[in-house]
């Protein structure tokens, strides 16, 4: 282990919508990093088999984000079974391209509830957690799409730039308070995930739909899994103690 990054041994992260893609990515690599790390997801098959990938240092824990009773359920047994969170990391997040004119109302409330309500929540249950135990890290992913929006993409753009929002008052909150609780946001560009191999399975030119998302990135390229995960883990850690309520593109120059 490098020595920047002793900082993490011992430590007891959740990740929400850890089963898949970046959440999976994301605790993969905070337990490498010597943390004890929860999965948290509605999807009980893959996050019990991402848990066991960490022998004894993961946990599964079924969390719907958008419901505070799941929640509260979530922070008991958590507390129950290794103690104070110290790092939360409010990823669980749905998509949806639809344009302004197409989205409905029912999707605009599903949107909004996964990927702002969750992490409205996420951070409250954490700050209560957190206050009382010496403090700790929360990193909310939001989306390059919150801070650039794209007109296929209204409900999700407002839901992240919501989430950026957000991350800042809490930050101030935190900091206001001296609680000793940090509060950043992620905001990737496309990364290839399970969600973009499938929609390139399903193509008929898989090549001119990578190109395509690629072309949005000054880069030339859509992002990796470890990309966010790197970041993830820099936020998660001492190395970053003096920041707080930023806003981090990892997006190939997508919002510059
Ligand atoms: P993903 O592969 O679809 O994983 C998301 C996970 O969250 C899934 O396991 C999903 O379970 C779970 N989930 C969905 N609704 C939930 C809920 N209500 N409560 C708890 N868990 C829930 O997504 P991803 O591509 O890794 O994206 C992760 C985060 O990064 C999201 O916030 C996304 O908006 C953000 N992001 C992604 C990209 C990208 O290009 N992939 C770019 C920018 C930002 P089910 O599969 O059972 O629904």
């Amino acid at each position: 282990m490098q020595d920047k990054q002793r900082s993490l041994a011992g430590k007891m992260a959740i990740v929400t919508g850890a089963a898949s893609g970046i959440g999976a990515g994301i605790a993969r690599l905070l337990a490498a990093h010597g943390c004890r790390v929860v999965i948290a997801d509605v999807d009980k098959v893959e996050g019990r088999r991402i848990a066991e990938e960490f022998d004894g240092n993961g946990y599964f824990c079924h969390l719907d984000v958008t419901s505070e009773d799941s929640w509260l359920a979530l922070m008991s047994e958590v507390n129950r079974h290794w103690g104070a969170v110290d790092i939360l990391v409010n990823n669980a997040g749905i998509g949806s391209a639809e344009s302004i004119e197409e989205v409905s109302l029912d999707v605009w409330h599903q949107i909004l509830a996964v990927n702002t309500t969750g992490v409205f929540l996420g951070c409250r249950c954490a700050i209560q957690s957190m206050k009382n135990s010496g403090g700790g890290s929360i990193i909310n992913i939001s989306s390059a799409l919150g801070l650039r929006p794209l007109s296929s993409t209204p409900a999700y753009g407002a839901s992240k730039a919501a989430v950026v929002n957000l991350t800042k008052t809490t930050a101030l909150q935190c900091a206001e308070k001296g609680y000793q609780i940090r509060c950043n946001a992620i905001n990737p560009g496309f990364i290839m995930t399970p969600l973009l191999e499938n929609a390139m399975a399903a193509a008929e030119d898989p090549d001119a739909l990578l190109k395509g998302y690629s072309d949005l990135h000054p880069m030339g390229c859509v992002g990796s899994i470890d990309d966010v995960a790197q970041a993830a883990l820099f936020l998660a850690g001492d190395e970053s103690q003096f920041i707080t309520g930023i806003a981090l593109p990892v997006d190939g120059g997508m919002t510059i």
